[in-house]
Formats: C-alpha cells, sequence, structure tokens
C-alpha cells in the first residue's frame, strides 16, 4: 500500500447515483386553475385573481390545454398515461404560497414508467422516467436590500398558478455527465414539441439532483442529498460533482452522509445545506376536494399521440440514414426543432446534404452568433443558402465566390443568383474566354512552357495558377487545368 493515496483512487472506490427532478413551465397562455396570464414581466401582483391568490372560496378549474400538453410530454418519454389521475393538496407554509397548500399529484399521478435515452462517450444508456405529475407553481420572494435596517421581502404573485409538471427520473444516472445528457435530451423533446420553452433564465426548466454515494459494487444505495433548483446546465454538472466529491470526503473521513436539501453555489463550488430531511416532510397530503379526479379517454390520448411531431432522437437517425451527416453533425443539426428545419430545407433544395450542413453550421451559424439571432430569425432563408450551394453544385460558381457571395445575401437580402449577376461573379466555365487567358498564360511564360515540355510535370501547377489568377479566381481549376494541358 502507497503511503498516500490519490485523489483518483479514492474517488474510484466510489460511485455516484443520481435521481433527477425536473421541474418543466408549460407554455399555457393561462394559468393551471383560473384564467389570469401566465405571460412574464407583468407588473408584480397584476395577472391574479381570487383563485391564484388562495381567497377563501374561490373555485379551481382545470385547464384542458394543461392537460393536453402534460399528456404529450409524457408520452413522447415513453410513459404510461393513467386514466384516472388525482389531484392532492401539499401543505406547507411559505409567504408566496397564499393558498397555504400546493395542488400537486401524489399516489395517483397522471403518468408513470417512462424512460430517457442517452449517449454518453458513445454508450447508449436508458434512463427510467419514475413519474411525471402535474402541478401548480408558487409566487415568487424578492428579496432586496442589503443593511438590516434597509432589508425588504416583497412577494409577486404573478406566477402563483402557473402550470407545471414534474418529471421525476429513476436512480439510474451514475455521472455528472449522464444527467447533463438527461437534461439536454429532456429539454430537447419539450422544445419539439412546444410543451415548454424551457427558458432556464426565466424558469421555465429547473432541476433539483439527488445525489448518494456508495461503494462499487455495493447493492444498498447510500443515503442521498438532494441539490435544489439549480439554474443551469452547467451548474448542475457542476454542483454533481461537486457534491459527490463532498461526500465521498464525509464518508472517507469516517462520517455518515445525512439526507438533506442543500443548496449550490456555483461562485464558491460548493454546496451547503439548507434545511435536513433527517425526518421527511410531511405534507398532509389529501386528495383535492375541489377537483374531479382527472380521467383521460383512450381516444383523447390517442388524438394528442397523433400530434406529436418527429422527435429529436428520430431526426438524429433521418439525418444520419438520409442524408448521411455524421453522428456529431447530426447532434448538431437536431439541437432544436428550427434549426434541422432549417438545415433539411436547405439539403433539400441544394440537393447536397453534406454541403448544406457545413454552410448551417459553419457560415450561418457564424453570422447568427454575431449577430445574436435565433436561427428562426436569420437573415438567409433556408430557400435562399440552398439556391447558393446548388449555384456551387452546378458549376455556376466555385466555392471561394460562394465565400464572396454569401455576406452579401446577408447584408442585402438578395437572392445569390442576383448577386452574382449584379457583381459579375459568373465562373467562367465558357470556354472561348477560357482559352484566350490560357493563351495569354502561355505565351508570358515562355521559361515555365519550357520546363514542362522538358518533362518537368509539376510546373503545370505554376501555370494554373496564373490562369486562376488572371480570371479573377471565376474560373474552374479543374476546367483549367485540363485545357491547360491539352493547349501544351
Ligand atoms: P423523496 O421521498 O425524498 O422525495 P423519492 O424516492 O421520491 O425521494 O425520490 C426522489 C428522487 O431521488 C428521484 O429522482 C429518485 O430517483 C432519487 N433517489 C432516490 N433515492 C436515491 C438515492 N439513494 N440516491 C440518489 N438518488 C435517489
Ligand atoms: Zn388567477
Ligand atoms: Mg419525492
Amino acid at each position: 500500500m502507497p503511503a498516500v493515496i490519490s485523489d483518483h483512487q479514492i474517488s474510484s472506490k466510489y460511485e455516484a447515483v443520481i435521481g433527477l427532478e425536473v421541474h418543466v413551465q408549460l407554455a399555457t397562455h393561462t394559468k393551471i386553475f383560473c384564467g389570469c396570464p401566465t405571460s412574464f414581466g407583468a407588473a408584480p401582483n397584476s395577472n391574479v385573481c381570487p383563485v391564484c391568490l388562495g381567497l377563501p372560496g374561490a373555485l379551481p378549474v382545470l385547464n384542458k390545454h394543461a392537460v393536453e400538453l402534460a399528456i404529450a410530454a409524457s408520452l413522447a418519454i415513453g410513459c404510461k398515461i393513467n386514466p384516472k389521475s388525482v389531484f392532492a393538496r401539499k401543505n406547507y407554509f411559505y409567504p408566496d404560497l397564499p393558498k397555504g397548500y400546493q395542488i400537486s399529484q401524489y399516489d395517483q399521478p397522471l403518468a408513470e414508467h417512462g424512460h430517457i435515452d442517452v449517449a454518453v462517450d458513445a454508450v447508449q444508456k436508458r434512463i427510467g422516467v419514475t413519474r411525471v405529475h402535474m402541478e401548480d407553481d408558487a409566487g415568487k420572494s424578492i428579496h432586496d436590500g442589503f443593511k438590516d435596517s434597509d432589508r425588504y421581502t416583497y412577494v409577486d404573485l404573478n406566477r402563483s398558478g402557473t402550470p407545471l409538471i414534474e418529471i421525476v427520473s429513476e436512480p439510474d444516472i451514475r455521472s455528472s455527465d449522464e444527467a447533463h445528457a438527461y437534461l439536454t435530451e429532456l429539454k430537447q423533446v419539450m422544445q419539439y414539441l412546444n410543451v415548454s420553452t424551457c427558458d432556464m433564465e426565466k424558469g421555465h426548466l429547473r432541476c433539483d439532483a439527488n445525489v448518494s454515494v456508495r461503494l462499487r459494487g455495493a447493492k444498498e444505495f447510500g443515503t442521498k442529498a438532494e441539490v435544489k433548483n439549480v439554474n443551469s446546465f452547467r451548474f448542475v454538472k457542476m454542483a454533481i460533482d461537486c457534491e459527490i466529491a463532498r461526500q465521498i470526503a464525509v464518508i472517507e473521513g469516517g462520517g455518515k452522509v445525512i439526507q438533506e436539501s442543500r443548496l449550490y453555489n456555483p461562485d464558491a463550488d460548493e454546496t451547503v445545506s439548507m434545511r435536513s430531511k433527517e425526518h421527511a416532510h410531511d405534507y398532509r397530503y389529501f386528495p383535492e376536494p375541489d377537483l374531479l379526479p382527472l380521467m383521460i379517454s383512450d381516444s383523447w390520448m390517442k388524438s394528442i399521440e397523433e400530434t406529436t411531431p418527429e422527435l429529436p432522437a428520430s431526426r438524429r437517425q433521418r439525418f444520419i440514414e438520409n442524408y448521411g451527416l455524421r453522428e456529431y453533425d447530426a447532434q448538431v443539426l437536431t439541437a432544436t426543432r428550427p434549426m434541422s428545419e432549417y438545415f433539411e430545407k436547405t439539403a433539400v433544395i441544394s440537393n447536397d446534404a453534406r454541403a448544406a450542413a457545413n454552410w448551417v453550421m459553419g457560415d450561418l451559424s457564424a453570422v447568427l452568433k454575431s449577430e445574436n439571432k435565433e436561427i428562426e430569425d436569420s437573415p438567409v432563408p433556408p430557400q435562399r443558402l440552398g439556391q447558393l450551394i446548388a449555384l456551387i453544385t452546378s458549376g455556376k460558381i466555385n466555392g471561394r465566390m460562394a465565400k464572396d457571395i454569401f455576406p452579401k445575401m446577408v447584408e442585402t437580402g438578395d437572392d445569390p443568383e442576383t448577386i452574382m449577376r449584379r457583381e459579375g461573379l459568373e465562373s467562367i466555365s465558357d470556354e472561348g474566354a477560357l482559352v484566350k487567358i490560357i493563351d495569354e498564360v502561355i505565351a508570358a511564360n515562355p521559361k515555365q512552357v519550357e520546363q514542362y515540355k522538358g518533362g518537368k510535370q509539376q510546373v503545370i501547377g505554376f501555370l494554373v495558377g496564373q490562369a486562376m489568377k488572371a480570371s479573377r479566381g471565376q474560373a474552374d481549376p479543374a476546367v483549367v487545368n485540363r485545357m491547360m494541358k491539352e493547349r501544351l
């Protein structure tokens, strides 16, 4: 045994076990149990009514569209929809929860037994989804002021009653990379379905990570800690790694991990205890007496299932098979639904999928990045980019000219052919014009011509270069090469 055991040796003794609880805000226009708007950024406490303010006697009415989105989301991650689910009151006190309880689902959730497939380092893995349930969101507490004498907490109830689904994973995740891949896939699926914008800055997707560690090979799970509300995928990954390291250090130091909620502080890269969960929360769940059980007929479910669009995983696969894309390119080009639609239109119009992929991931992405635009607001529509690529394929322009034309398309919004004509950028495929250029080059370079004829084959490169220069890059080098040899 070495005197000092390295960190790596210690950490490889252990295995992490992770389960994620993800809240997704459904993209309805109105709240889950009342008609108040869900719009973001309204004046505080302006989007409220007796129902979402929790006033006595106000009665909730379930939003049908919210249920449809929740069903679509559940089906897309392979869940079985329960024909009957039940809303339940989850009782707790919090200043931003005016009812004194959250309306959620407990022992009879909307959907169960799903899965999300992820790939990490090219290894495919299926992560189980335990359940999907519907619930309403709480309001927001806004803390303001720095000094004790000048410190206020405000309550904004605009968010109160916003529809959420909670997606709970099985403890199947074994690393922060798998957690990241799971979240990425989950988010993509929700966005493809238009179930949610998943805008994390607005809190439309929030993640709690349950983390435990155990000795590699052990059967039993260790005690978990729950890292609450981490607001970016990068931070989730960092928070998990940091929590794994903390728990290993606790155990190696002879201590015990306690079940608790912890908060991640990305600045210090540490998690800190929030509240002990030694005694599990007693929420005194009971069925919500003001709402009927939610009954979902087979025909309703099927009609929702029929409107399911192609999902990212099958689109990726199809792009690889139909367009011969590499795995990585297919991943990039299906990252969002608008991106995948843009690529596909470009590929079809240009009839050159590889070139379309390169242009979308290269020049186009660079322009979007520099103009801070999403692909749906691209200054160059996919039809135009497709036309540009088709001009190259048909030999009307060469790749270098296309690189000149593209920025002009961005600038002017004109189509590539118009720009090509206006700028005189048509490639010289007319052999008559080329013959003239080539003869001039031959006349101007007698020494090289002599060398070539004397057997110095490589001099041809120089002569072709001179002809390309004389054509201002507008000739096709392959044609020049062939013709040059013929004339010599
Ligand atoms: P709780 O009753 O504390 O909410 P649940 O059993 O409902 O716990 O699980 C909540 C989440 O924690 C789920 O995503 C689940 O997969 C995960 N989880 C459960 N046990 C563990 C464990 N020992 N280590 C890591 N994650 C766990
Ligand atoms: Zn309301
Ligand atoms: Mg739970």
